[in-house]
């Protein structure tokens, strides 16, 4: 029950070795003696006052022997938010508990489902997590809750084969994943009858995880999941856990296809934190165009990791990649030598496990203990671990998504004393924004998590799925969208893939249907070790030319490559392995012409719209950049062929009279409108769960299909995400955040703060600073006089899309083993998606 543990130190912790850091605001001070108050890096400091628990009673119908049991864990009454989403979920209600870190919201769902489990000896439960990491967490919490005749196992990819008939046969507590649903159990449903028909409860841990192409896929993969158990007889209840999201009932409505009440008021304890803002300042150094280029946040997280371990606070340092880890570890114990502290060199490390339990356990026991001050990880650390307690905590950029911030921020906190949280930003518009904008921090809760269903190249595959399983029938089709669905039915009927009888639409394609739940489209790619020929692992198609053309830095389970030869035909990159003082960052060029357009709001003399587009995209090129600086060191041409996208968008049209307002002259056009499109792009993962390479965009003085200046931003995946609806729905703090990073950078004329983007196919030229400003300000000058929004307006509701090849270019059916269970790939999960390596990521 590690989750419902108040935050403090550590029972096993000796305080002899590890005695008491100072405040989180004393600490703060002893960082910055000595710094030039001209170059103070900090922009804000905010704190978090620590919160009382409140507790309510427990439910009458938890039995006696499970509150022994839990008082024997020291939980000796729960929460307020755990009794009332539990309450719910008994009630029989769909329930998402979205409450801060640490809230203890995995007994919110133990307590029903446990109970359930003990009224009914035959009940079931299924269980599903983001991470592995968390899946054995919290196995080993139900395991030690529950009677013994519940059994709880794990069903994934590392489950041995020779033990997955066991697991389904005996287990009543189903520890897997949704990859594993969609590909192992849904598929072979006959020989899991027995448990889908007596499933009670499907918990479904840290939801907000489901987001964009793989979430809407998620979402279809949860409405089989209902319509196969309806099939058996079962309703389950879906309780889902969160983080504190916007509109958390709606995101998991969405998600699981039915209403879901949300409970948000959380009742656990929070400790108080001091939190710091950090920007570290412009250097003399030079990048682009001759803008000027800040020191690099993990350089300063480096710095402020030595300096918090030599103040003896235990302090984990959350960097994005996990070479940057190991290079801001580096780089903490190089200034503690120079200091001549070589007895805390050895108390600094990096984290780079993997998943196994025993090794996460070792680092809680390193770090309560003392004998670790210093551990420099990637966001491996930021769930299913227990590291609360900690002194401090420094995030070296921003890890993409509130939701995140607050789970890295959550592992600082002491019982006594107030902890030390700093975010440091990097050289990008987004981390520039959140560092002068501290409600855009504190004062909000975090984005929406955007999915799309409807996503007619998810929709459409996601129903061969579900025909194939069991045919559809017309009663089915509300579930999967309604409207949308008939439409996509025709189609693939008329494509030869569903096949219309009496009794329903049947599967007619070979096989069974191959779809990828995290690929976004096109044939994977092979990622081949040249010297050995050995196969290291697969990008998506779609990702491809750019992360793996010839010439590439490819990172690959944090080990660096480069590419030899990229093969388009035989989809396979050859690879080798080199750790360069650079890496690379590839340039496109772009074309766009609108298909459709679904919506429109006129502003006065500016109109948005959003709609279908289709994108010509081109890579043409790439650039070295030097590590720690991002100074772009060379450019090289490649030769790769134009790919065509057919996806969604949200842009905007100035007409004359806009465009004289903003007093822009012809000349001054273009880079007006460039310089907005890209701090626009860099900011709309503020409001929307994505990041700025799910998007892309052009502006044009003059487009050919809306005949004005014109602004796109578009969604980078086939059919759409739901980012660029998100962005239509939410315009006016979209483009005041934009307008507001862009004034406020103090570069002269443009900077990766605020109007470049490392993506830019025309190498950010031309960019115009201050005409991006004077153009935001007409558009949200009109924007104020319009009326809002009305809620059905934001809603991301839609017609159908018109779609063409909706499984890429692996074709309809690709030939599958006629037994569904157990694929034979041995893990149907796909890595987590690494980010690739900025060059600000490392310090040398
Ligand atoms: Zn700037
Ligand atoms: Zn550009």
């Amino acid at each position: 029950m590690t989750s419902t543990r108040p935050a403090g130190p550590d029972a096993d912790a000796d305080p002899a070795q590890a005695p008491a850091a100072l405040p989180g605001t004393e600490l703060l001070d002893a960082l910055l003696a000595g710094t030039d108050p001209d170059d103070d890096p900090v922009t804000h400091v905010h704190r978090l006052p620590a919160r009382p628990s409140r507790t309510a009673e427990w439910p009458s119908w938890v039995s006696a022997p499970l509150r022994e049991e839990l008082a024997g864990r020291g939980v000796l009454a729960p929460f307020s938010h755990q009794v009332a989403a539990a309450e719910l979920a008994r009630a029989g209600q769909h329930v998402v508990v979205a409450t801060g870190t640490a809230s203890g919201k995995s007994l919110a769902y133990q307590l029903p489902a446990l109970t359930a489990l003990a009224e009914d000896p035959r009940a079931c439960v299924l269980y599903l997590a983001p991470t592995k990491a968390l899946a054995r967490d919290q196995l080993a919490s139900v395991a030690a809750l529950a009677d013994p005749s519940v059994r709880p196992a794990a069903y994934d990819g590392d489950t041995p084969q020779e033990e997955r008939e066991w697991v389904r046969r005996h287990s009543r507590w189903i520890v897997t994943n949704p990859d594993m649903l969609h590909r192992g159990i849904l598929p072979a449903h006959q020989k899991w009858s027995s448990t889908l028909r007596r499933v009670a409860y499907v918990v479904i841990d840290e939801c907000h995880a489901y987001r964009g192409v793989f979430g809407s896929h998620v979402g279809h993969v949860l409405r089989r999941l209902r319509r196969i158990c309806r099939r058996y007889g079962a309703e389950p209840v879906f309780v889902l856990a969160s983080a504190t999201v916007a509109d958390p009932a709606l995101a998991a409505g969405r998600l699981v296809g039915a209403p879901v009440t949300a409970v948000t008021d959380d009742g656990s304890p929070r400790p108080g934190a001091t939190f710091a803002l950090w920007e570290p300042p412009l250097t003399e150094k030079t990048g682009e165009h001759g803008a000027p280029l800040r020191r690099s946040a993990a350089a300063d997280a480096a710095g402020l990791l030595a300096d918090l371990v030599e103040q003896n606070a235990r302090t984990l340092a959350f960097v994005r990649s996990r070479r940057g880890a190991e290079s801001v570890a580096e780089q903490a114990r190089t200034i503690l030598r120079s200091r001549g502290r070589a007895d805390l060199v050895s108390r600094v490390d990096s984290y780079r496990g993997g998943y196994l339990p025993e090794e996460r356990r070792e680092l809680e026991r390193s770090l309560s203990t003392g004998k670790l001050l210093g551990v420099a990880t990637t966001n491996a650390l930021e769930l299913g671990i227990d590291i609360a307690g900690l002194d401090a905590v420094v995030l070296a950029g921003y890890p993409g998504t509130l939701a995140s911030l607050w789970q890295q921020a959550g592992r600082a906190g002491r019982a006594q004393t107030e902890s030390l949280v700093v975010f440091v930003a990097r050289d990008d518009p987004l981390d520039h924004y959140l560092a002068h904008h501290p409600r855009a921090v504190f004062g909000r809760p975090v984005e929406a998590t955007v999915t799309d269903p409807a996503n007619p190249y998810v929709l459409g595959p996601q129903l061969c799925c579900a025909a194939a399983e069991l045919p559809l029938v017309p009663a089915d089709l509300a579930d999967f969208g309604g409207e949308v669905a008939v439409a996509q039915i025709e189609e693939l009927v008329a494509d030869g893939l569903l096949r219309s009888r009496p009794a329903g639409w049947y599967w007619a394609g070979r096989g069974r249907p191959d779809v990828d739940i995290r690929g976004s489209g096109g044939a994977a790619v092979s990622i081949i070790e040249g010297a050995t020929g050995r196969l290291l692992g697969t990008v998506d198609g779609d990702a491809s030319h750019a992360t793996v053309h010839t010439g590439a830095l490819y990172v690959h389970r944090g080990e660096t490559y480069v590419v030899d030869e990229f093969d388009v035909e035989d989809a396979c990159a050859v690879v080798h392995p080199e750790s360069p003082e650079w890496t690379t960052v590839a340039r496109d060029t772009v074309d766009l012409s609108i298909v459709s357009v679904d919506r429109t709001r006129r502003l006065g003399a500016v109109t948005a719209h959003t709609g279908v587009v289709d994108v010509t995209n081109q890579v043409v090129a790439y650039q070295r950049r030097r590590l720690g600086t991002g100074e772009v060191l060379a450019e090289f041409p490649l030769d790769l062929p134009a790919r065509q996208l057919r996806t969604r968008a949200v842009w905007l049209t100035l007409d004359d009279r806009a465009v004289a307002r903003a007093d822009v002259d012809d000349v001054a056009l273009p880079g007006s409108l460039h310089a907005a499109e890209h701090a626009s792009i860099g900011i709309l993962p503020l409001l929307a769960t994505c990041d700025r390479w799910d998007l892309g965009g052009i502006s044009t003085a003059l487009h050919p299909d809306t005949g004005a200046a014109t602004i796109v931003v578009y969604d980078g995946h086939p059919g759409g995400a739901g980012f660029a609806e998100r962005g239509y729905a939410v315009l006016r703090d979209w483009l005041q955040a934009t307008r507001a990073t862009v004034a406020s950078c103090e570069c002269e004329s443009g900077c990766p703060s605020c109007v470049q983007s490392p993506k830019c196919g025309n190498g950010n030229d031309p960019l115009d600073k201050g005409g991006a400003v004077r153009v935001l300000d007409v558009v949200l000058d009109e924007l104020a006089r319009a009326p809002e929004l009305t809620p059905e307006e934001a809603a991301m509701t839609r017609p159908p899309a018109p779609r063409s090849g909706l499984f890429g270019t692996s074709g309809p059916a690709a030939p599958a083993a006629d037994t569904a269970d157990d694929p034979g790939a041995a893990d149907p999960v796909a890595p987590e998606p690494e980010p690739q390596p900025d060059p600000e990521d490392l310090v040398f």
